[in-house]
């Protein structure tokens, strides 16, 4: 252990990432940066941390924002559950922590979108707790090089991979591990064609020498995603648009969209006749798809000109188009805003 240990900060300390959040050990800043790179990649999830960190300095900056300034800033980036539960949190450490982040891998867990490996990262990297995190490059790197054919996405391969990480940390610099096993599998020890020409554990990696290197991580069962179809209704009229706030416990909740049928297939079936005047003629929709974790979005816009296109009353409201760089849309909604030039910016 004490040669992996040897090897990982030899080559750490020539390859590590400069990364801006690395540089400092506000828990705030850490947690942040962690959250916005879940299911994002760096290159991406950067500007957005510059951004929030620019905007909200600190956690009761956070705290007291407008959950809708929030989701604004967060606009384009996905999965905002994860901002909404930021905010929850944040108001939680200013009113019952004195506004600050508790100091213990266990009370970081009891905090609202805080995990296992969030905590684990806060911890360590934050407090110098020997926490070990486990994310997707640890996963792919310790699979590997101990040839562990346990699937990772199982409750006792999780507990397995924890523990195992668990073992091989080094307590003195519990941070600096965690960031080092990380960037190696980010970048030496990567998803396809690892670089193992330049690996330092090449001479001891079990699925080097077994040729199972792309079998591993294993894992039990195939993602199936849901196929959407969702047909959005653009009523639009000289410069007036219809919008609606997302308040269901479903994707997108909180941000806008315009008026929304959905159906089984790429069809609006006749019910959609239902809710329009008679004399109107439904034009061809312009398509956007969008695939996320779980589900394939396929979406279909339909442009009406006119406010007043359903028989009822829309649920919506109207704003006018140079307002609507206030609201924060899901990514689909703003590339087709934008194709159609509706987003004025
Ligand atoms: Fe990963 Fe290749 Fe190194 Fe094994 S030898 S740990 S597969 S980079």
């Amino acid at each position: 252990m004490a040669n992996f240990n040897k090897k990982l900060i030899e080559w750490y300390s020539d390859n590590k990432r400069a990364l801006p959040w690395k540089k400092n050990l506000d828990p705030y800043q850490i947690w942040l940066s962690e959250i916005i790179l879940q299911q994002t990649r760096v290159e991406q999830g950067l500007p957005y941390y510059l951004k929030f960190i620019s905007q909200y300095p600190t956690i009761i900056d956070f705290a007291n924002a407008d959950i809708a300034d929030i989701l604004k800033l967060w606009e384009g980036l996905g999965y905002y559950s994860r901002a909404r539960n930021m905010h929850i949190t944040a108001q939680n450490i200013r009113d019952n922590f004195d506004g600050k982040f508790p100091k213990s891998y266990n009370e970081l867990k009891i905090l609202k979108g805080i995990g296992d490996y969030t905590a684990a990262a806060i911890a360590s990297f934050a407090f110098g707790l020997p926490n070990a995190v486990v994310d997707g490059n640890v996963f792919r790197f310790l699979a590997r090089y101990f040839g562990i054919a346990i699937p990772i996405d199982t409750t006792i391969g999780k507990k397995y991979f924890q523990e195992k990480a668990q073992l091989l940390i080094n307590t003195k610099k519990p941070g600096e591990h965690n960031q080092a096993m990380m960037d190696f599998g980010a970048l030496i020890c990567t998803p396809k064609k690892p670089k193992c020409k330049d690996c330092p554990f090449v001479s001891e990696c079990v699925a080097y020498h077994s040729n199972t290197i792309e079998q591993m991580p294993v894992k039990s069962k195939k993602l199936i995603k849901k196929e959407r179809h969702l047909h959005f209704f653009v009523l639009i009229e000289n410069s007036k648009i219809i919008i609606q706030q997302r308040t269901k416990n479903d994707i997108w909740k909180l941000l806008y969209d315009f008026p929304c049928m959905e159906t089984e297939n790429n069809l609006l079936g006749n019910e959609y006749l239902e809710m329009f005047s008679n004399k109107i003629k439904m034009p061809q929709p312009i398509i956007f798809k969008q695939v996320l974790t779980h589900q394939k979005i396929n979406a279909y816009f339909y442009k009406l000109n006119s406010l007043k296109s359903f028989k009822d009353e829309v649920n919506g409201f109207q704003i006018d188009l140079t307002e609507i760089k206030n609201y924060a849309f899901p990514k689909i909604i703003l590339d087709y805003l934008k194709s159609e030039e509706l987003y004025l910016s």
